[in-house]
């Protein structure tokens, strides 16, 4: 865990409210690894969880969606401003859970954070399915790089403006090749529809509300198997039969 300034170097909007954020570092060596980190935004006392996208030595790609004061006022900062971020939090998507066939099932930004698992299974040689589900066609990201690493990834909209029309979990009973572990991110009402309809055999990125995100205050304490856990630093990605929903 570690705190950094960020210089921004891009943040334009590229789907429906949904931003894409280019940060530089300071440190041009540094390289934040972890599932998310944690945004300072000025007349904010809470940091703003956003999950790590891409990162390389001394850059990182977030994308974010507005939906609240916060993520507004972030919407409206200019590349050259600069952002304090807390790096390195949360426990990643294990690749290794996948033995031949995973399956990936994103729901809106829950999109962002499969994507460096999807280069992890693909540089690994693992076959996967991705299904990514939105609103509205103006809701979709991400489609193009998740298809770079995966011909058969496939988009599900709720109106049908783009893709299949209906649920994630409609495009999933419509799967036939078989996959042996799957890995969910998205609204907690779409991970237990996954969940219920997949079993035990997965992993889910949960998305609780946090105070401080480094595993002090206890506010984004998840209930599972093990008892409470704190979705920062226990998770925020936990086996998905240990989650009680
Ligand atoms: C581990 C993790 C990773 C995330 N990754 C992403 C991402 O990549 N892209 C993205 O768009 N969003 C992501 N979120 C959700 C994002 O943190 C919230 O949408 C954001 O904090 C909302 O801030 P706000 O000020 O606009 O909203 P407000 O509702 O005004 O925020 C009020 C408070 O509630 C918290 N909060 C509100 N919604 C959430 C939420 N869903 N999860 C956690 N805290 C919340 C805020 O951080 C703030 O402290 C992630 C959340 C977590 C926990």
């Amino acid at each position: 865990m570690k705190t950094m300034d960020y210089t921004i170097v891009g943040n334009r909007c590229v789907a429906r409210q949904v931003y894409r954020l280019e940060l530089r570092a300071d440190d041009p060596q540094f390289a934040p690894a972890g599932e998310f980190v944690n945004l300072a935004l000025d007349g904010f006392f809470l940091r703003r969880p956003l999950s790590v996208f891409d990162s390389g030595k001394g850059r990182l790609t977030l994308f974010y969606k507005v939906v609240g004061e916060g993520t507004k006022a972030l919407s409206a900062m200019a590349p050259g401003q600069r952002l304090n971020l807390l790096t390195g939090l949360g426990k990643s998507f294990d690749a290794a859970r996948c033995r031949e066939k995973a399956l990936l099932v994103g729901g809106g930004l829950g999109a962002a954070p499969l994507y460096p698992l999807a280069r992890e299974l693909s540089a690994s040689g693992k076959a996967m399915t991705v299904i990514l589900g939105f609103n509205s066609a103006c809701d979709v990201v991400l489609e193009e790089e998740f298809r770079a690493l995966c011909p058969d990834t496939q988009i599900v909209t709720l109106d049908g403006s783009a893709g299949m029309k209906g649920l994630v979990t409609d495009a999933m009973a419509a799967l036939s090749p078989a996959f042996d572990f799957y890995y969910t991110c998205g609204p907690a009402v779409m991970m237990r529809a996954v969940a219920a309809q997949l079993g035990g055999n997965g992993q889910a990125s949960l998305e609780e509300r946090m105070g401080c995100g480094a595993g002090y205050c206890w506010c984004c304490t998840c209930q599972t198997t093990d008892g409470p856990r704190r979705t920062c630093t226990d998770g925020p990605v936990f086996d998905v039969e240990k989650i009680l929903w």
